[in-house]
């Protein structure tokens, strides 16, 4: 059974080179989840993809990259007239970041409003949930403490695909790629240190100690979009599809 990844944005959180924020949907017979929903995510979205067709998103982390995207795709999906349910998993303080983003963004709405269709968050942990027809679990990286980062593991018809999130390099990073399929790898940067992500030569360096069958990079940042022609690994643009 084939498991379809497109990765609909690919940008850092200043979306450089003109990349929108994470997204990235993976589809297979039954299975339609998205990993983060960044800030611009619901215009890359629908770009490539019916947003009525998602089922779930699962979140990294709290930062406005990778979730900020969330609240619009309710509101459109609200009065694109969706009924079936949607189901966002993140870390313990999703729910009361999504509240507060919601109350930030639109007050005349959210708390007012019945939405049209069931719409509920869910707790990820390292113990597998089932979520958008995937089994999915989340184990705690190495970012920004506030952000409650986590690397994320997705079961799909017989494939890992394992996601970093936003994370420098520890221990914990190669425990979330470990044995996957296709571990999807954070590239903010290509050389330069940085206290919050990995960079393109550090992860080259530690690529073994990772155990995963192929890596794709997204979150490409400046740096890394300058050095493009020199990465050794696969890597996302907007839009990029691939197959398991
Ligand atoms: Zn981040």
């Amino acid at each position: 059974m084939t498991v379809r990844i497109q990765v609909l944005g690919s940008g850092n959180a200043f979306s450089d080179g003109g990349q929108a924020n994470a997204a990235i949907h993976v589809t297979a017979p039954g299975v339609s989840l998205l990993l983060d929903c960044g800030g611009s995510a619901l215009p890359a979205i629908k770009k490539h993809v019916d947003p009525g067709g998602i089922d779930a998103v699962a979140v990294s982390h709290l930062h406005g990259d990778h979730f900020g995207g969330i609240s619009f795709l309710v509101l459109e999906q609200h009065f694109a007239g969706r009924t079936r349910p949607l189901v966002v998993g993140g870390p313990p303080s999703l729910e009361r970041r999504l509240r507060a983003a919601e109350q930030a963004l639109y007050p005349d709405f959210f708390g007012r409003t019945k939405l049209g269709f069931p719409y509920s968050t869910a707790v990820l942990g390292p113990s597998a949930t089932e979520l958008g027809g995937a089994m999915v679990s989340a184990l705690p990286v190495r970012h920004v403490a506030l952000s409650e980062p986590h690397g994320l593991r997705v079961s799909v018809a017989g494939k890992l695909i394992a996601y970093s999130g936003d994370a420098r390099w520890s221990a914990e990073l190669a425990a979330v790629a470990k044995d996957s399929d296709l571990f999807i790898c954070d590239a903010s940067s290509f050389e330069r240190e940085d206290p919050a992500h990995i960079s393109y030569r550090e992860l080259m360096r530690h690529r073994d100690e990772m155990g995963a069958k192929r890596i794709f990079l997204t979150h490409l940042g400046a740096e890394t979009l300058a050095h493009v022609a020199e990465l050794e690994l696969e890597h996302a643009a907007d839009g990029t599809k691939i197959e398991l």
